[in-house]
């Protein structure tokens, strides 16, 4: 059977059926054997696609265990996982997923004495971590894959991860006391130091795995290389190290074994961990270099110095990472602060980032790194000028590492049909050895008629190679597949291993018995038959992986091929409303999610959804996946399924918050696609459906609501009106109604701010839909604060920016309404009179900025892009204009007042996605001072009109709690909160009963009470 065979959908599977039952006493778990899910599940960061037989999510550890001895006595094959961010495609199998991470994942308890702490698998690294820290415990757990905010601590010990401080702690397996299992017999074991002296079920397997590495041990110290990071087939090498120190079966540590055995072994249930103590100072330096070789010839004279002070990581990135940084809005910022770099020039061309760590608190010991390393360096050849930089402080440290851990993801974003492709990424040689492999390298790979992009954890020789390749060109899967054996015997060649972390997986697997030989392999068979006799645990991986040539079948690109839908062919002939010509067509824009689960870390914004409910279907991920496989016609009828419920389901709720755009590395705008499918739905569907309607055209409900606010809010208030309104547009009835105002034009009739002042140079104010009939004390606010500052302020109905109709899916609608405000707005935005067009709200900007210039509008493209270029927030106009500002006496007597209340400020997911919160902290900053504190608080929740939803309601609150709301409870009673998003305000109001303002209110009050000092 194909491994994508597909499944019948419909009839209820009797194995489902059975696990439901078994899980019932089990609450919070879930048996999700339908289709969707399934090919959810049947991805992660790797080239492949397997559709699982199912996925159970257990509720609790106990769960998990009755799920792993269910499907071992019916003989069902199962795949434990974690965050699913394997990149050799060990996480996708044809069989049940058990995955881990929502309901297992308790710190149990730590021991500070014994820096030891007991976990439950599907807790995150990072995660772990935090509550080390809350706990004021001083300790950490110190394995750092790239990936520590999305993956788990059985994915860890599943792939023995390591990452960059690997020389310093190791790795998973050296921070490993015991392990938790279940074994495919269904029986639960501790395998640990003292495993087999306490359970005869942990003797009996020490007892056979010490008998298999007696027997081969000659073959063991011959074939296993020296290396510090070494991670393919079973670590053989872990048990004979302790035989050799005198070790009996009793006290034979299975656990090392467990590490890197990639789920085949057993289902980690928990561990018990050893910690670290915390350093008490770091500090990291960065070399800039002028070519990678330099970098490389660079690192072995930096150990060897470096080492005995402290030095925790040598990183390095070259050239092919720092381009596709450059060309990512979010990592660029980081490149152009590399010490050196000339972005004109190009360089640096390749970097490296040299940690140490320290316990003394003045940070004395890490000062006496640098001036090692800068002296070192001096006479280096290769060093750029003005090359070296250090830094202490942890936000830098931060932005410098951030770039580093950006790099792989952002590969992927490489234009071109030839991408970055992981198969050879990861190989581990002796570090004297690495200028040798990597010359080498760039032999096979030029042979191959192609280049590849080179990063490392260059201190313990791993280098991480991603050759470009298309997957879809015949020619180049060949290339692949010979590339792949080529380096492999190079890595050995060099006394290396082609798998220093990721694992070996469906693309290294094929060439373990060219590595290790005959007899070895027949060794990892023994020990696997010993813990699984059935094989049920992750079957053909590390044992029983096809020939070479497997090595390119089961490839996600195939998955569409093999649903007779070309991926890029089918799709390129859909009329989307989009232009995706940014993401080299829509193809390739479904196509862009890597599966790497950034989007499943918490904290920062992306992804709301994800972090409320821990569900990989309401993550990023899951929605890019549901879109490629629903526009690829994998979930059947082999074309563009565009009203599949499924994924419409998988879509609702999507906030549509924009940080994905920004915060995912692959620039995946899920806000964009699920805009464009709900469009090609309605399309299909030939209509809008009603509800959409109403929240689309919210301006109009707006302005009739203006005509008379009085009634409008009187009405609104009754319980009868409410009710109806509730239901006709499906509100939850906990959530207050926007109340609505005298529209903004009628107040500037009337006021001073509002009259004509032709002598003044001019200001746009954008009358959007909220600001004017809902909130016009905003934009009148705004037009204060502007004529205070000596603009004449011009309010313009341009009509709405196609914001709501957007977030609804109505983008036909939202092409006609574009182009009547482009045409509207064309005069201000070539008048160079007019100093600039402002806005108040964050969403209706983005919608100029972003969705205006990338949706087909018939209006000019120049004339769009020069009023986005013209636009900005009101008070990011303020503060930018501060030294052109015509009314200079104003300007030189505004100071920060000494005191006065705390003032919060909550930007806006999209202001914080496309332009940043600096945008209005910096002229709150210059107003108040150090009395401003920024939250980091993520996304309200609210989302324009999501929170509003009677089923969405309750994930809008809980997103709310997740930061914003805890961190508005411990504000100060007398803190101004501010925030200028209208639907961050509503959320603050509903969730914690506080009123936050616009930025412009406070500013208009600031300023005025500044004039009114001055006039007395
Ligand atoms: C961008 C990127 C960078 C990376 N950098 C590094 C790096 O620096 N160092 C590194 O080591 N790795 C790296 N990786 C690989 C991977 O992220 C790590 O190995 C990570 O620790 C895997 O954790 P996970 O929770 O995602 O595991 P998963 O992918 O979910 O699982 C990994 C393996 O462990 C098994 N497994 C998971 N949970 C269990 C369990 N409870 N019981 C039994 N088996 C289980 C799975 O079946 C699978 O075979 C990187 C990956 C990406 C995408
Ligand atoms: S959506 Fe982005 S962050 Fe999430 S897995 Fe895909 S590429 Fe990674
Ligand atoms: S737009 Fe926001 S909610 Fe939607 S997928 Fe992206 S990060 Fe998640």
């Amino acid at each position: 059977m194909s491994s994508l065979t597909v499944l019948p959908s419909s009839p209820p599977d009797p194995l489902a059926e059975e696990l439901r039952s078994v899980l019932a006493e089990f609450p919070g778990s879930q048996v999700r054997f339908g289709r969707h899910d399934r090919l959810l599940y049947s991805t992660d960061a790797s080239l492949y696609q397997v559709e699982p037989i199912g996925v159970v999510v257990p509720g609790s550890i106990a769960a998990a265990e009755r799920v792993v001895a269910h499907c071992a006595g019916r003989g069902v094959p199962m795949l434990a996982r974690g965050g699913g961010t394997s990149l050799a495609g060990q996480c996708t199998n044809r069989a049940v997923v058990i995955d881990l991470t929502p309901g297992c994942r308790e710190l149990k308890w730590v021991d500070i004495g014994a820096r030891l702490c007991e976990v439950e698998s599907g807790i995150g690294v990072d995660e772990l971590n935090e509550h080390l820290a809350k706990k004021k415990t001083g300790l950490f757990f110190a394995p750092d894959p790239a990936t520590t905010r999305q993956a788990a601590v059985g994915g860890c010990i599943g792939n023995n991860a390591a990452g960059a401080r690997s020389i310093r702690y190791g790795r998973t397996s050296e921070n490993v006391e015991r392990v938790e299992v279940c074994l495919a017999t269904g029986e639960r074991v501790w395998l640990g130091p003292d495993g087999g002296a306490t359970n005869a079920v942990a003797l009996r397997l020490a007892e056979g795995v010490s008998k298999i590495v007696r027997q081969h041990a000659a073959a063991i110290r011959e074939r296993f290389p020296q290396t510090v990071r070494r991670n393919a087939g079973y670590g053989l090498d872990t048990i004979l190290d302790q035989l050799d120190r005198g070790a009996m079966p009793q006290s034979v540590d299975l656990s090392k074994l467990l590490c890197g055995s990639e789920g085949t072994l057993a289902v980690t249930l928990g561990a018990v961990l050893k910690l670290h103590p915390l350093p008490r100072s770091k500090g990291l330096a960065v070399v800039s270099f002028v070519t990678l070789e330099d970098a490389i010839a660079a690192t072995k004279p930096i150990l060897d110095a470096c080492l005995p002070l402290g030095l925790t990581a040598v990183e390095l990135l070259d050239d092919v990472v720092l381009d596709a940084a450059r060309g990512n809005i979010e990592a660029r910022r980081y490149v152009e602060l590399l010490p050196g770099a000339d972005a004109a020039r190009g360089e640096p061309k390749a970097a490296l980032y040299v940690e140490f760590f320290a316990f003394d608190e003045s940070g004395e010991q890490v000062r006496a790194g640098f001036s090692v390393l800068r002296e070192l360096i001096a006479d280096m050849p290769g060093v750029l000028p003005d090359g070296f930089a250090v830094y202490t402080d942890t936000p830098a440290m931060m932005n410098a590492w951030a770039l580093r851990r950006a790099g792989e993801p952002l590969l992927h974003g490489l234009p071109g049909a030839r991408k970055p492709i992981t198969f050879v990424e990861d190989n581990a040689v002796p570090v004297e050895r690495l200028g040798e492999f990597v010359r080498e390298f760039k032999k096979i790979v030029a042979r191959h008629g192609t280049r590849a992009a080179y990063w490392a954890h260059a201190s313990v020789g791993v280098l991480h190679v991603r050759p470009m390749i298309d997957l879809h060109d015949p020619a180049d899967r060949v290339r692949m597949r010979e590339i792949a054996v080529e380096v492999a015997d190079l890595a050995r060649g060099c006394g290396g291993i082609m798998s220093g972390e990721h694992g070996d997986g469906r693309v290294r697997g094929p060439l373990l018995e060219r590595f290790f030989g005959s007899e070895l392999m027949g060794a990892f068979r023994d020990v696997k038959a010993l813990f699984d006799p059935q094989g049920l645990l992750n079957p053909g991986n590390i044992v029983g992986a096809g020939p070479v040539e497997s090595i390119t079948s089961a490839l996600r690109v195939d998955a569409a091929n093999e649903a007779d839908t070309p991926s890029a062919s089918l799709v390129e002939p859909v009329d989307t409303y989009f232009d995706y010509s940014d993401s080299e067509g829509f193809g390739h824009a479904i196509e862009q999610c890597n599966g790497a689960g950034v989007c499943r870390k918490r904290g920062g914004v992306m992804c709301p959804s994800y972090q409320a409910t821990l569900d990989e279907r309401h993550s990023t991920r899951g929605r890019g996946n549901a879109l490629r496989l629903a526009i690829t016609g994998q979930f059947g009828g082999g074309k563009p399924k565009w009203n599949d419920a499924e994924t419409i389901d998988t879509l609702d709720l999507c906030l549509s918050c924009k940080a994905c755009k920004s915060e995912c590395p692959s620039n995946v705008d899920i806000s964009r696609l699920k805009a464009e499918y709900t469009a090609q739905r309605y399309r299909e569907a030939g209509r809008t459906p009603v509800a959409a309607v109403a929240t689309g055209r919210v301006r109009w409900l707006n302005r009739i609501g203006a005509v008379a606010p009085g009634i409008a809010n009187a009405v609104n208030r009754t319980s009868l009106a409410r009710g109806f309104i509730g239901r006709a547009m499906n509100l939850h009835p906990s959530r207050s109604l926007p109340t609505f105002s005298r529209s903004l034009f009628s107040l500037g009739k009337n006021a001073a701010w509002g009259s004509a002042k032709p002598d003044r140079p001019r200001v746009v104010l954008y009358g959007d839909c909220f600001t004017t009939y809902n909130e016009s004390h905003i934009g009148a606010a705004a037009a204060q604060l502007l004529d205070a500052f000596g603009y004449e302020v011009r309010i313009i109905d341009a009509g709405c920016c196609g914001r709501s109709m957007i977030s609804v899916g109505m983008l036909r609608q939202a092409i006609e309404t574009i182009d009547v405000s482009v045409n509207r707005l064309s005069a201000a935005a070539a008048d160079p009179n007019v100093r600039a067009i402002v806005v108040c709200e964050p969403s209706c900007l983005s919608a100029i900025k972003d969705e205006w210039l990338a949706l087909k509008c018939r209006s000019s493209k120049a004339t769009r892009e020069k009023i986005a270029a013209k636009s900005s927030l009101v008070e990011d106009f303020i503060d930018r204009a501060w030294n052109e500002h015509p009314n200079r006496p104003l300007v030189e007597r505004l100071a920060a007042p000494a005191h006065g209340p705390p003032v919060v400020l909550h930007g806006h997911c999209h202001q914080k996605a496309l332009w940043g919160i600096e945008t209005t902290a910096r002229l709150l900053r210059r107003l108040v001072g150090d009395r401003l504190r920024i939250l980091d608080a993520g996304c309200c929740g609210m989302a324009g009109g999501f929170g509003y939803g009677a089923d969405r309601y309750e994930l809008s609150m809980t997103i709310g709690e997740l930061t914003l709301f805890p961190s508005l409870r411990e504000a100060p009673v007398d803190a101004i909160i501010v925030a200028p998003g209208t639907s961050c305000r509503h959320q603050v109001h509903d969730g914690v009963n506080r009123r936050a303002i616009h930025p412009v209110e406070l500013a208009a009050s600031l300023v005025a009470a500044q004039q009114r000092a001055a006039s007395r």
